[in-house]
């Protein structure tokens, strides 16, 4: 049973929930049926993805009631702005198919973020969003935007996995009451994280999968998770992490697997903030 954290504005959203980056729209209705029906309530899309209205038909075609399901997306670069982001959001809206949505996010630190954010704080006080927050903001630009905010954000979604722990902004985001969301818990796979020797012998420990300590591991620090997969049984896998506690010994080893270097986007490398702005005047690009 997925456990519920409180957020700072007294909305319970589920510790665990599934991402939908990189599912084509052509093929993520059945994804986030079959997400749903192995027991995810919590769904992360983004105007990015390109997937809302596949992810609007799935959440129509479960067949579990709008109120007990989580809906996040987000608005991209290209969408800053007030004026961008109010429209922004009714272009989600209808694609999802949705009434309200549960999180809406600020998908990059980049742009008029602070006029978004304006927009964002309205929609909240029409009771058309219960949550806002951000996704992939460094701790001096998080700060900043705290102290520049009417209503406090519930939400930074950041890459967090075992290669890439950051304690210290988790800390900070404790301080000022900003609940963390680790997107890419697996880093995608890639540089060999399912196959760390030390994830391996945990797992074997406990009777888990490299997949399921991972995972473990982000919620039992009060980190909510978003893995993705296309298949059902990796889905379940990912699912099946509420039945164990990792001990701290096993913690402290997980911790040793730091290497303080984000595998997908540093938003803080001008290389990197040249590529998303490259995207954007060349949207045939492959989105982050
Ligand atoms: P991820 O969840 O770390 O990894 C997904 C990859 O791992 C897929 O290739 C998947 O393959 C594989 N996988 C999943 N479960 C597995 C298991 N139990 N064993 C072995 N392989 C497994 O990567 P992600 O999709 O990039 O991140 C998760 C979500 O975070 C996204 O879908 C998106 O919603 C969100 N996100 C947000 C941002 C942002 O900037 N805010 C950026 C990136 C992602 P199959 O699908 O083939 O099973």
């Amino acid at each position: 049973m997925i456990e519920k954290i409180k957020l700072n504005n007294g909305i319970e959203m589920p510790m665990e929930g599934f991402g939908v980056f990189q599912i084509p729209e052509e093929d993520c209705e059945p994804v986030v049926r079959n997400a749903i029906a192995e027991g995810y309530r919590l769904i992360d899309t983004a105007s990015s993805y390109q997937n809302e209205e596949a992810v609007g038909r799935g959440i129509r075609n479960s067949g579990i009631p709008r109120e007990e399901l989580f809906i996040t997306t987000k608005a991209y670069i290209q969408q800053m702005g007030y004026d961008n982001t109010r429209t922004a959001f009714e272009e989600s809206l209808k694609k999802l198919g949705l009434e309200y949505l549960d999180l809406y996010l600020i998908h990059m630190p980049f742009g008029d973020y602070y006029g978004s954010w304006r927009a964002m704080e309205e929609l909240y006080k029409e009771g058309k969003i219960r949550a806002i927050g951000v996704c992939n903001f460094y701790p001096d630009r998080l700060l900043d935007l705290c102290y520049n905010v009417e209503i406090k954000l519930q939400i930074n979604q950041i890459e967090r996995h075992p290669h890439y722990q950051r304690k210290e902004d988790l800390e900070i985001m404790g301080e000022l009451g900003i609940q963390a969301q680790a997107w890419a818990p697996f880093a995608e796979g890639m540089k060999g994280m399912f196959d760390e020797p030390i994830l391996k012998e945990i797992a074997e420990k406990y009777g888990k999968t490299p997949a399921q300590i991972i995972l473990r591991w982000n919620v039992q620090q009060g980190v909510i998770a978003i893995p993705k997969s296309v298949h059902k049984e990796r889905m379940r896998e990912n699912l099946n992490i509420w039945d164990f506690k990792l001990e701290e010994a096993d913690m402290m080893r997980i911790a040793q697997l730091d290497k303080d270097c984000p595998s997908m986007l540093d938003t803080r490398k001008i290389s990197e903030v040249k590529q998303v702005y490259d995207y954007l005047n060349n949207p045939v690009l492959t989105s982050l």
